[in-house]
């Protein structure tokens, strides 16, 4: 998801769909490009992708990490890049993509639901508010365009399941760009503070432990229901983390995480 500034939205390739415009454009098998867009791809996982995948997969999210993504800090970048691997076989095809389609198409990734949608987040001038804005670009060889199909943002989304991830990923996208400045300072981004950000977002399961087993409820105040929510809940946690990462990283005040003095 791009989260940009209104001044940027032109920069955006791809049409514009706006709310209640209709748009051509139906996915099967039964199309000679079927499975064509499930290769040889820099697909980004955002951390709540990660968490779908390793509960479709009923496997840790350490064994998630080391087996299914690459994890890629570009030169001059704060935090790293989370990129679904694509398998070693010719072309490169996704390690989850199958002769049938997709083998966790339930909990596929944000980007594969929308695909060839892109979905971005305009940022609006009140701080932390946004709005979602849509953008059509099917590669070359996509046919799902010329189907007599035809249906608006909002159906796509529902048709999609993808109103579900839109919460947690934007959250992500507007903690991500404050990784356009250095926090990390001599310790840099391979340092150990970086690393438990890292954990917080990716590695939902140590993250649980961190805060249930480890010292952490000693050293910062949770309000009680915050901390039911989250032994509860999964997102709950990856939501949490967020704000975590806010604290812990950037120094910033919050209603739900106090450090205890
Ligand atoms: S996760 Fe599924 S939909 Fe996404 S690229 Fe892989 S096979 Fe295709
Ligand atoms: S290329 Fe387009 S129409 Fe073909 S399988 Fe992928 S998304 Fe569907």
């Amino acid at each position: 998801m791009k989260y940009f500034d209104a001044s940027d939205e032109k920069k955006i390739p791809g049409r514009s769909i706006g709310p209640g415009e209709r748009f051509n454009f139906h996915c099967h098998a039964g199309l000679a490009c079927f499975n064509q867009c499930c290769r040889n791809l820099n697909l980004l996982l955002y951390p709540y992708d990660v968490l779908r995948l390793r509960r479709h997969l009923k496997i840790t999210s350490d064994k998630f990490i080391d087996h299914y993504v690459d994890i890629v800090l570009r030169p001059g970048h704060h935090f790293p890049e989370v990129l679904l691997r694509m398998s070693d076989q010719p072309g490169q095809p996704c390690c989850f993509s199958t002769a049938q389609g997709c083998r966790v198409y339930e909990d596929r990734p944000h980007t594969c639901r929308l695909f060839p949608v892109e979905q971005g987040a305009r940022m609006e001038a009140v701080e932390g508010y946004a709005t979602p804005v849509y953008f059509f670009r099917p590669p070359e060889f996509c046919q799902g365009s010329s189907e007599d199909f035809a249906q608006t943002i909002d159906e796509y989304l529902k048709d999609q399941e993808a109103e579900e991830y839109y919460p947690l990923t934007l959250a992500w996208a507007q903690l991500r760009r404050l990784f356009a400045t250095d926090p990390w300072g001599l310790e840099g981004p391979q340092g150990a503070k970086a690393k438990m950000a890292f954990m917080a977002a990716y590695n939902i399961d140590r993250f649980r432990e961190f805060v249930f087993q480890s010292s952490f409820l000693k050293r910062y105040h949770v309000a009680p229901a915050t901390v039911k929510k989250v032994k509860r809940s999964d997102e709950a946690l990856l939501k949490f983390g967020f704000e975590w990462i806010r604290v812990f990283v950037w120094g910033q005040s919050s209603k739900e995480i106090r450090v205890r003095r």
